[in-house]
């Protein structure tokens, strides 16, 4: 049995459209629980909002492509598990595991964007193409502002866990 390009690609176009579903649930848990880190959880709202824009742009590419965007594979199951992991962290130090767990989804991201992006080409699917690569240069600059920003998140919280009376994890 063979599967065309074209199938492939639409599946993988449903992926990402679950992916960025589980990605607004788990960033708006995230910032709903950051207090004390208002730079965080600003950059965190940003990327809300770029968000929910990529998910409007995969609808219109699986609308353009004829491609149902109900049915959602494995994939979604197991990002939901780990946005749960993350979402409902309440670990004594969940601002320093948040910020490296959105850093790690990000780079799954951009992974499969940058997959989306080849099989694209593969399809010569120029418009499409566009749209991607767009979304990946957001999911790049939100990579890379957590890394450049763990280690200060992470001396904001070290610092305000040894101070008495204040809270640190979130
Ligand atoms: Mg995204
Ligand atoms: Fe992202």
């Amino acid at each position: 049995m063979t599967t065309t390009a074209n199938d492939n690609f639409n599946d993988w176009l449903r992926d990402a459209h679950a992916m960025e579903k589980q990605a607004e649930q788990m960033l708006t848990a995230q910032a709903e629980r950051l207090e004390h880190y208002p730079e965080l959880r600003a950059r965190i709202v940003q990327h809300i909002d770029e968000t929910r824009w990529q998910h409007g742009i995969l609808d219109e590419i699986l609308a353009r492509r004829g491609t149902d965007n109900s049915v959602l594979k494995d994939i979604g199951a197991r990002l939901a598990a780990f946005g749960q992991a993350v979402g409902g962290m309440a670990a004594s130090d969940e601002v320093v595991k948040g910020a490296m767990a959105g850093y790690v989804f990000e780079n799954v991201e951009i992974a499969s964007y940058t997959a989306l992006i080849a099989a694209a080409k593969s399809v010569g699917d120029t418009a499409t193409q566009a749209q991607l690569e767009q979304i990946l240069e957001q999911e790049k600059a939100m990579a890379a502002w957590l890394l450049d920003h763990l280690p200060q998140i992470t001396q904001a919280f070290l610092a305000r866990s040894a101070t008495p009376g204040v809270e640190a994890k979130k």
